[in-house]
């Protein structure tokens, strides 16, 4: 585990400082986070490193997870989808398992700390289920745009309770909702293992071990194989791309416990990829892998790509930017917000394939523009998306609110 001074070496003194100053006037107070799953997806990810030095600033951190079943679960991914623009049927059924999974929830776990925070849509009826004793946080990851009007309106019903709301955008905003809002955007962290630096040599036994050829460059996106994270389209730039470069493609995501369109886009994607998989061209990873193998594929990869259609932050970008590789990724959602086209990383609109593999070539033959973005990108995530400045902005949230 680290402590918060195990970071002066990447942020400075000034920055551990200052957040040890905006503790102390939260010493000893109880916060608990409360989402649905502890792997799997950006969320979990981002609370695995929060909650620990959270802790350590002397503020009490805890983190729950929403118990669910499967059933459960295909709701709740069908809430997701129509937060982020898609259709849905929204009946009496999925609505009664939705809430009666948070009711049952809170029959056992006990809330009773001095702030709740709830991440995303899957625990956020909880608040309805307890005595409220303190104000309640909504943390939503998602892109909600152009959130279904229909859902949007059924989850205000839980909303109005809260005290308040963060979203990663400021398009996330909801002029709508009359319950204070605020900015948050997400964060790595520099220090874990899926983002510490790694030898060459361990790159390669990493990379060996999961059975990944070296010799040709590779270009990976990762990704929960999501619709909205659009595999297919990786595989058609990469298609273009392979005509002019000889590279191979790696498509790497796990199986979010909470997401179970997974194993279905997965097949569809094997399906598509048949030929290039079996010709060795394209490599399919879908498990678990361990972070420290995600770190050395992604520090083993000559371009990384995030062509999602949808994105509420995307975690993989700043992962990317931070290990000084070229990113390019589409122009949706959170990713300009870590990306400045041209300068520390290239975006493309979300259904541009030609544009995808042209910006993908240009990098695989240009080593310097690889080297200049790379290293602007790095310090592009140092400035701003780094987990001691989320930290940060948690006090400043908790303090505003107790
Ligand atoms: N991730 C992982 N293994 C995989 C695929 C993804 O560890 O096979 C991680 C990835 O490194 C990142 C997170 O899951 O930390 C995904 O976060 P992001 O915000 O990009 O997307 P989300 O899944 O939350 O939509």
């Amino acid at each position: 585990m680290h402590c918060l001074e195990d970071y002066r070496g990447t942020v400075g003194d000034d920055v551990i400082a200052g957040i040890h100053a905006k503790a102390r006037h939260l010493l000893g107070r109880r916060v608990l986070h409360v989402n649905s799953t502890y792997q799997g997806g950006g969320v979990a990810e981002m609370l695995a490193s929060l909650v620990p030095i959270m802790n350590d600033t002397g503020v009490d951190a805890d983190w729950r997870i929403l118990l669910g079943n499967t059933d459960f679960f295909q709701v709740t991914k069908k809430f997701h989808n129509a937060m982020q623009g898609g259709p849905i049927n929204l009946t009496r059924r999925k609505k009664e398992q939705y809430e009666n999974t948070n009711k049952a929830f809170a029959s056992w776990a006990q809330l009773d700390r001095d702030v709740v925070v709830i991440h995303d849509p899957q625990p956020l009826p909880l608040i309805r289920y307890f005595k409220k004793r303190q104000p309640w946080i909504w943390r939503c990851h998602i892109d909600i745009t152009d959130a279904n009007p229909e859902l949007w309106d059924y989850l205000k019903g839980f909303l109005l309770r809260y005290d308040m709301m963060l979203v990663s955008h400021p398009d996330y905003l909801h002029s709508d909702l009359a319950v204070p809002q605020r900015i948050v955007h997400p964060a790595i962290d520099p220090l874990s293992a899926k983002n510490i630096e790694l030898r060459p040599a361990e790159i390669d036994r990493l990379l060996a071990k999961q059975g990944v050829p070296r010799g040709k460059p590779l270009v990976t996106q990762i990704s929960r194989f999501d619709p909205w994270k659009d595999p297919l389209g990786v595989i058609e730039a990469f298609k273009l791309v392979r005509e002019e470069v000889d590279c191979r493609l790696v498509l790497c995501g796990s199986m979010a416990a909470d997401d179970p369109e997974g194993l279905v886009v997965y097949q569809e994607v094997a399906r598509k990829a048949r030929k290039l998989v079996e010709s060795g061209d394209v490599i399919l990873i879908a498990q678990d892998s361990p972070s420290s193998f995600i770190n050395a594929l992604q520090r083993a990869s000559t371009v990384l790509v995030q062509k999602s259609t949808r994105e509420g932050f995307g975690l993989t970008v700043a992962e990317g930017m931070w290990k000084g590789k070229p990113v390019v990724a589409s122009r949706v959602g959170g990713i300009p917000l870590q990306i400045t086209h041209g300068e520390t990383g290239f975006l493309v609109e979300p259904h541009d394939i030609q544009a995808t593999a042209e910006q993908i070539i240009t990098l695989l033959r240009d080593t310097q523009l690889r080297a200049n973005i790379g290293e602007q990108a790095r310090e592009a995530i140092r400035a701003n998306f780094l987990t001691t400045r989320l930290l940060d902005d948690y006090l400043d949230v908790l303090t505003t609110l107790l």
